[in-house]
C-alpha cells in the first residue's frame, strides 16, 4: 500500500499555514488518540501516527519544501529507511498541550503518562531536556471558617514557586548547536555484515540527545532557567464550598525548566469547625437550651444565624427536641442560586442545683404535673 500525501493526511490545502496545519493536527490527533478508541486501538494507534508524520513534515519547512519537490521519496533520509518512528517526533511538546485538558483528573494527567504509555516513555526524557520540563504543580490547603463559605471570600496565599530566570530570561545560559550530531541529538551508525546493511542510531554521546551543548551557564539559576521566589497569590473562593472541593488555577505553578510550561495551582478547600453550628450540606443545625417553663409556656427568643440573631416564636407545650426550620437561613449551595435551611433544635434545660424557694416552688409543681405518673396509668 503506498503512502498517502501529507496535505491529505491532514485535510489542508498545499499552500496551507503553519495555524491550518496546527488546528488540523490538534483536531486529528484527539479523534485519533488510541486511548480515546478503546474499541479499535490498533487503527486509531495507525491512523494517530500517520497525522503525526505529516504533522513532522508539514511544520518543518526544510522536511516540507523536500516533500513538495520530491514527495515521499524526498524524506528517504531524513526518516530512517523511509520510516517515520515516534523517536523522531519533535512535536511532543504540542501533543502535551492538546490532551492537556483532555486527560486532567482521569489518572492521565500529571506527569505525561499518557505519552509514557504509548511512546514507551523515555525518549521523551533522554531526548528533551533542553527544551524545558513542564513545572510541578503545587497543591495549597486553606481553612475556611463557616461564615466565608456562606459568603464566599478571597483569600491571599503566600507560596514559594519556581519563576523565570530574569538573568537568562528562562533559557538556563548560551548554549549552541551539538557539533557531533547537528542539533539531531541522535547519531547513526552504518554496519555491514552478511545480512546486508543496517543502520543503527543512538543517543549523541556528546550531548546525550539533547541537540545542544551548554556554552555558558546561567549562574543564577544553575542552567535551571528558574529560580525559587516567594509570591502571594490572591485565591477567589465562591460561597458553598465544602470539605475536599478544590479549585484548580491553570498555569498559575512552578514554571517550567528552561522555557518549560508552568504547573497549576490546586487549592484544597477546608472547613473550620464551627463553635455552634453543625454544617449538614447546604443545611446548618444549632442547638438551643429553652427553659422548662417556656417549653410549657411558649414565648419568644432569639437565635444566632449566620447573618446576626432572628426573633422565633417558640410553640406552646413543645418536647425537647423540638426542631424549628428557618427556611433560606443556610448556606448557599455551590453553582446555584438556592440556600438551604437552618434547623433550630430546642434543648429543654434542667438546672443540675437550684436555691430553697426554687426547690419549693418545683415541688408544688410535681403535684400537678407528673409525666411518669400519668405514664404509668395509662398504661
Ligand atoms: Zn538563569
Ligand atoms: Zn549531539
Amino acid at each position: 500500500m503506498g503512502k498517502r500525501d501529507y496535505y491529505e493526511v491532514l485535510g489542508v490545502s498545499k499552500n496551507a499555514s503553519s495555524d491550518e496545519i496546527k488546528a488540523a493536527y490538534r483536531r486529528l490527533a484527539k479523534k485519533y488518540h488510541p486511548d480515546l478508541n478503546p474499541n479499535n486501538k490498533k487503527e486509531a494507534e495507525e491512523k494517530f501516527r500517520e497525522v503525526s508524520e505529516a504533522y513532522e513534515v508539514l511544520m518543518d519547512s526544510q522536511k516540507r519544501s523536500l516533500y513538495d519537490q520530491y514527495g515521499h521519496e524526498g524524506l528517504s533520509q531524513t526518516f530512517r529507511e523511509g520510516n517515520f518512528t515516534w523517536d523522531q517526533f519533535t512535536h511532543f511538546s504540542d501533543l502535551e498541550d492538546i490532551f492537556r485538558d483532555f486527560f486532567s483528573g482521569t489518572g492521565f494527567g500529571g506527569g505525561g503518562g499518557i505519552f509514557e504509555n504509548i511512546f514507551g516513555g523515555n525518549e521523551r526524557r533522554t531526548g528533551r531536556v533542553l527544551r524545558g520540563r513542564r513545572g510541578g504543580s503545587i497543591k495549597i490547603k486553606v481553612s475556611l471558617t463557616l461564615k466565608e463559605i456562606a459568603e464566599g471570600t478571597t483569600k491571599k496565599i503566600k507560596l514559594k514557586k519556581y519563576v523565570k530566570c530574569p538573568e537568562c530570561n528562562g533559557t538556563g545560559g548560551e548554549f549552541i548547536t551539538c557539533p557531533t550530531c547537528g542539533g539531531r541529538g541522535q547519531v547513526k551508525r552504518v554496519s555491514r555484515s552478511i545480512f546486508g546493511e543496517f543502520v543503527s542510531v543512538s543517543t549523541c554521546p556528546t550531548c546525550h540527545g539533547e541537540g545542544k551543548i551548554i556554552k555558558k551557564m546561567c549562574s543564577a539559576c544553575q542552567g535551571e532557567g528558574r529560580i525559587m521566589k516567594v509570591q502571594t497569590i490572591s485565591v477567589k473562593i465562591p460561597p458553598g464550598v465544602s470539605t475536599g472541593n478544590f479549585i484548580t488555577l491553570r498555569g498559575a505553578g512552578h514554571i517550567g525548566t528552561r522555557g518549560g510550561p508552568p504547573g497549576d495551582i490546586i487549592v484544597i478547600i477546608n472547613e473550620k469547625k464551627d463553635s455552634i453550628f453543625e454544617r449538614l450540606g447546604g443545611d446548618i443545625k444549632v442547638k438551643i437550651p429553652i427553659s422548662f417553663t417556656s417549653a410549657v409556656l411558649g414565648g419568644s427568643i432569639s437565635v444566632p444565624t449566620l447573618n446576626g440573631n432572628f426573633k422565633i416564636k417558640i410553640p406552646a407545650g413543645i418536647q425537647s427536641g423540638h426542631q424549628i426550620i428557618l427556611r433560606g437561613k443556610g448556606l448557599p449551595i455551590l453553582n446555584t442560586y438556592s440556600r438551604g435551611n437552618e434547623i433550630v433544635e430546642l434543648q429543654v434545660w434542667t438546672p443540675k442545683r437550684v436555691n430553697k424557694e426554687t426547690k419549693k416552688i418545683l415541688q408544688e409543681l410535681e403535684k400537678q404535673i407528673s409525666p411518669t405518673q400519668d405514664f404509668i396509668k395509662n398504661r
